[in-house]
């Protein structure tokens, strides 16, 4: 046994720091790595993947166009949002999916999804991933990001980064540094993630037909609260009995700090989850065995704070799917907006179509070194309900994180734009 007084802080060496190791992270620190750059990856969980683990969300959206005939799915470019998907599919088996008006989507078990993740970080190269590390601090020179503070494993570290990609979820590390942001907090609604086994199968083959009608009577009578009629089924499960539901609470009151709304948001969640649980064994035939077998470890936050960048994606941009000649990644993902009602509301755009999301919505404003990707892009409330899902993040991160290697490196950025434009050609 050694014993010691106080904790210094370590000192990571350091050219690009990716703070979050979503999908946005995982996209930002493989791209960093790769360009040759000494990438330092802080994630504050155990794991990497973000919502898409933590919260078990269960499908990627924004790989492939929409196409209401195609017998198969096209991609909407190329590059790393298409090598992630295809090493998952290589990996767990996974298949592109039709839903809805011709979305398709890539249903993945949540743990492989964290394994992939892993491993393309990993065979990246020049990347210290530090797991268990929460960023608290960050402190901007005149328009520079200069250090950054985290706890690992409750140990102080200190990085002196050249350039910040923060795919917080919440432009965390941007906001801290004093950068403009904006609160999205209120745009949408969060939802909870659980997973039953031992369903009839048929249930999910017929939308959960008889669950609903039972919801709806139960609400009616006043035997279960309002919110429990939220429910919807994470599409390409039920097969073999085990059935993924996302029970969507209300958008978020502005009246409340974010840290106290999602403390209140977790509680009732969990609740409802009991409430529903027990409901389906009792009044729903196909759940009558029905076992809870796990519920996502956190809420899905839809919505947080974004960056106010150099340029802000508009609904405008998403909706008339324009392009950029500075279009370093591309959404096709329709707006789907969750509020108030128990289904999303969805606005397409034109099949076999997709926007272009130039670099400077992913620059801060007023800090010439620090990039977002993911849900922190700087883009107006509905055009965010497109650009934050899985496929997009992954490729905003990529992005970001070309671009800030090439800064970091003493690159033009002009050239990384260039590189990641030629790698999204199909
Ligand atoms: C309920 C729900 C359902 C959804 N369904 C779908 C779907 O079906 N398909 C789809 O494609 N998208 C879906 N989405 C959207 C999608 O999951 C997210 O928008 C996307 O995963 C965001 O990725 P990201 O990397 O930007 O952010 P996140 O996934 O939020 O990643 C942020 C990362 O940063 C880390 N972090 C945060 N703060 C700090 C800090 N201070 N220090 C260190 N690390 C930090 C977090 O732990 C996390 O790992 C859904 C979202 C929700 C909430």
């Amino acid at each position: 046994m050694t014993s010691s007084r106080g904790i210094d802080p370590t000192t990571l060496p350091c050219d690009v720091l990716v703070i979050g190791g979503g999908a946005a992270g995982v996209g930002a620190a493989s791209a960093a790595g790769r360009a040759g750059a000494r990438v330092v990856l802080l994630e504050r969980y155990g794991f990497l993947g973000g919502l898409a683990t933590t919260a078990q969300v269960g499908t990627i959206c924004g790989l492939f166009l929409r196409d209401t005939t195609a017998a198969a799915a096209t991609p909407v470019g190329g590059g790393f949002a298409q090598e992630f998907a295809s090493r998952l599919q290589r990996d767990a088996g996974a298949k592109p999916l039709r839903v809805d008006a011709g979305l398709w989507v890539l249903p993945y078990p949540p743990p492989a999804f964290a394994r992939a993740a892993d491993a393309i970080v990993s065979e990246s190269g020049n990347v210290n991933m530090v797991l268990h590390a929460t960023v608290a601090e960050a402190r901007a020179e005149g328009r520079c990001l200069v250090q950054v503070r985290a706890l690992a494993w409750n140990e102080p570290l200190l990085v002196r980064p050249s350039t910040v990609v923060d795919c917080t979820g919440e432009a965390t590390a941007a906001a801290l540094a004093g950068a403009a942001v904006e609160n999205g907090a209120t745009d949408q609604a969060p939802a909870l993630v659980f997973v039953l086994e031992n369903v009839d199968p048929g249930l999910a083959e017929r939308g959960l037909i008889e669950v609903r009608r039972e919801l709806r009577r139960a609400v009616e009578s006043g035997s279960l609260p309002a919110l429990c009629e939220r429910l919807s089924l994470v599409p390409g499960t039920g097969r073999n009995g085990r059935l993924a539901l996302k029970l969507s609470l209300a958008p978020a009151n502005p009246d409340l700090p974010l840290w106290q709304q999602v403390t209140a948001w977790e509680r009732e969640a969990r609740s409802l989850v009991a409430q529903l649980h027990r409901f389906l064994i009792e009044k729903v035939a196909p759940c009558r065995n029905a076992r809870l077998d796990s519920v996502a470890p956190q809420l899905g936050v839809r919505s947080g704070r974004r960056l106010q960048g150099r340029a802000r994606l508009a609904d405008e941009d998403v909706l008339g799917a324009r392009k950029s000649p500075l279009g370093v990644a591309r959404g096709c993902w329709a707006m789907e907006r969750w509020g108030n009602s128990p289904r999303p509301e969805m606005t397409y755009f034109n099949e076999r179509d997709y926007y272009d999301i130039p670099l400077d919505c992913l620059r801060a404003a007023e800090l010439d070194n620090v990039l977002v990707a993911g849900r922190c892009l700087s883009a107006a409330a509905g055009a965010m309900t497109s650009a934050r899902v899985i496929g997009t993040a992954l490729a905003t991160g990529w992005a970001a994180g070309t671009a800030a290697a090439f800064q970091a490196l003493g690159q033009p950025l002009d050239d990384a734009v260039a590189a990641i434009r030629q790698q999204l050609i199909l």
